[in-house]
């Protein structure tokens, strides 16, 4: 058995880590889904760029999560709708909906860039299930089967495609004694988040995006004034004619106009403004040894998202190993990355999820409820065993664009969702960057009030899980 994710377990050989200096237009930090998207985005549209990496491409949350390509916030339809609405007023349900179609316009654009790019990664679009479970989990809503129903209405009354099954449509198809019944949102899909990555990545290099991976950043500075004029030439970021940005690592620097921060969870380890927008949460999965028979398709969300499974597509023949998450309802101090104590009445932070090492509380949390799901498949070995480090806003939704430091943008906080918003928002700030209009902001007006990069101050804390 394997303590690390099942998609990083194969060959892989880094670049060289930077070492001297070097000039480009952008410095992306980070080669997950975000930093490797948002860097060949920007070099189709002519930029040079830079993407340096602390580890290896998507050994970050991109390489540890369940491939799920969902749309939407993790939220049940009807509580994104109630949610919204009680923070944004009565746009609320506008502002639901604009959420589940940018997931949509999302799925669109990895799908195109799939094909773009001849990017093999066991792509499915069979649908999710949002199940509702005869026994609902802690922590998860205590009669599901009302809010599943409520959000096919409600979605259904929005123009979504998806469909209401009950109990007995659902049981032969899926194979568990424990589900009373399931939203099948038809337009959701499945993928290997590896393949695919380092395919994107792959073809940023062909298009000159020079990439160092075992290159931690450890410093971003403004160099000159500060005060010059953006200028947006010949579909270039624009320059900042009497200033500009310094990035250090170890062995090498490098100067730049623009630094996109791809880091997600990791965020606030390099700006400390983020520590109170984005909050780190551990996840954990398990794979299976493989089954050979495919014992269904599509992917499965349940007890309001604590637990998902899947099955995976890398079997001889129709079946494949299944993919397990979840259990953190059982452990949530544990899992959460960061603690806000105080100490004679003084704040102060207590770090402990950053480690991506499985534990054996959570595991152990995750085996009792499969097997309770699963009763049949109760012998089934385990082939790894992982964690990943998500970044949470407290409102489900991503921030996007400049941060304080002029020239410094961030496209971070999913959510538990970057396969959901990771694309579209990469988008999005490489089209202000390359000034040209956005195929993103254009469809979406509300993502500028959303998205924004500098909401969700000191008080803001965690409403999330
Ligand atoms: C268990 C689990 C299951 C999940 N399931 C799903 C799912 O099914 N569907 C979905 O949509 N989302 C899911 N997610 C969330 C999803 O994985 C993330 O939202 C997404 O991968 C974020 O991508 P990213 O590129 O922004 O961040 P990351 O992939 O975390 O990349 C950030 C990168 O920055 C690098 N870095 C950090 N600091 C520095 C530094 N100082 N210098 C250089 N590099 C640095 C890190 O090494 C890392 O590679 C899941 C997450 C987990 C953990």
């Amino acid at each position: 058995m394997i303590r690390d994710s099942y998609w990083l377990d194969m060959p892989y050989t880094p670049t060289d880590p930077l070492s001297g200096e070097i000039d480009v237009d952008v410095v992306v930090i980070g080669g997950g889904v975000t930093g490797v998207t948002g860097a060949l985005f920007l070099a189709e549209g002519g930029a040079s760029v830079a993407v340096l990496e602390r580890r290896e491409v998507a050994s970050g949350a991109t390489g540890r999560n369940g491939g799920f390509m969902l749309a939407g916030t993790h939220e049940y339809y009807v509580e994104a709708v109630e949610e919204l609405t009680d923070m944004y007023g009565p746009d609320g349900r506008e502002l639901a909906r604009e959420a589940w179609m940018i997931a949509l316009e999302n799925h669109d654009l990895m799908a195109g860039l799939m094909k773009k790019y001849d990017i093999q990664c066991d792509y499915y679009r069979h649908g999710s299930y949002v199940v509702a479970m005869k026994r609902p989990d802690r922590g998860s809503h205590g009669v599901p089967m009302e809010r599943i129903v409520q959000s096919y209405h409600l979605l259904q009354e929005d123009g979504f495609d998806v469909e209401y099954l009950d109990e007995e449509r659902l049981y032969g198809l899926k194979r568990s004694p424990l589900l009373a019944g399931a939203l099948w949102n038809k337009f959701d899909g499945e993928l290997h988040p590896v393949k695919y990555v380092r395919g994107l990545a792959s073809a940023a290099k062909g298009l000159g995006v020079r990439f160092f991976e075992n290159t931690a950043v450890t410093g971003v500075e403004r160099s000159g004034s500060g005060t010059g004029r953006q200028e947006g030439a010949d579909g270039r970021p624009g320059k900042r004619k009497d200033s500009g940005l310094l990035v250090h690592t170890a062995n090498g620097q490098i100067r730049t106009q623009h630094v996109l921060l791809g880091m997600n969870a990791y965020t606030p380890q390099l700006d400390a403004r983020y520590e109170r927008r984005i909050i780190p949460h551990r996840g954990q999965v398990f794979t299976t040894k493989p089954v050979t028979e495919r014992l269904f398709n599509g992917v499965f969300y349940a007890n309001d998202g604590w637990d998902f499974w899947r099955q995976l597509h890398d079997g001889h023949g129709e079946g494949g190993r299944l993919l397990y998450g979840g259990g953190r309802n059982h452990h949530i101090r544990a899992e959460r990355g960061f603690h806000f104590l105080r100490r004679r009445g003084r704040p102060f932070r207590t770090y402990r999820g950053y480690k991506e090492r499985p534990t054996q509380a959570v595991q152990r949390s995750n085996d009792r409820s499969f097997n309770t799901t699963f009763p049949h498949l109760a012998d089934l070995g385990r082939s790894h065993r992982w964690g990943g480090v998500m970044g949470f806003s407290y409102d489900s939704s991503p921030f996007v664009g400049e941060t304080e430091t002029p020239g410094v943008h961030i496209v971070a906080g999913f959510t538990g969702r970057g396969n959901a918003y990771a694309t579209v928002a990469a988008r999005m700030l490489s089209d202000r960057l390359l000034d040209r209009p956005s195929t993103v902001e254009d469809q979406f007006e509300t993502v500028k009030k959303v998205f924004d990069p500098l909401r969700g101050g000191i008080d803001a804390e965690n409403r999330r899980r």
